[in-house]
């Protein structure tokens, strides 16, 4: 597979988890979730990977504030490092965090400028 193209695929497979993990994660928030374990799914661009982690709202939230990271459960990372998408930035029990490089990282940064929630100042930051 093209280098290219495999990365660009990657990158917009793991903005749609993100999308359903924003709807997870503002469910969490109306019930009122806070430092309990929230089962995200993963972001990982494996194709009908849906496997869980938990994570707190906070932890999410921390990977969520930069669009450019995001979250798989540990051992889903290797695809996107291997074609190099992606490098490693934190381990944890139960989720690696990831940052998008190269490509891959432009297109979650467009995709992050995207969503209505972000109001002006938040997007000239991005
Ligand atoms: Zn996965």
């Amino acid at each position: 597979m093209d280098g290219e193209a495999s990365r660009i695929r990657i990158a917009h497979n793991q903005s749609t988890f993100r999308d359903a993990n924003e709807r997870i994660e503002l469910s969490a928030e109306k019930m009122k979730l806070y430092g309990s374990l929230v089962p995200f799914i993963c972001e990982c661009p494996r194709e009908g990977c849906s496997e869980l982690m938990r994570m707190t709202l906070d932890e999410y939230e921390a990977v969520r504030a930069d669009s450019t990271l995001f979250a798989t459960v540990v051992g889903h990372q290797d695809l996107s490092v291997e074609s190099g998408a992606a490098r490693v930035v934190e381990e944890h029990e139960e989720y690696v965090v990831v940052r998008k490089i190269g490509v891959a990282g432009e297109i979650a940064k467009d995709r992050a400028g995207d969503l209505p929630e972000l109001d002006e100042s938040e997007r000239q930051e991005l």
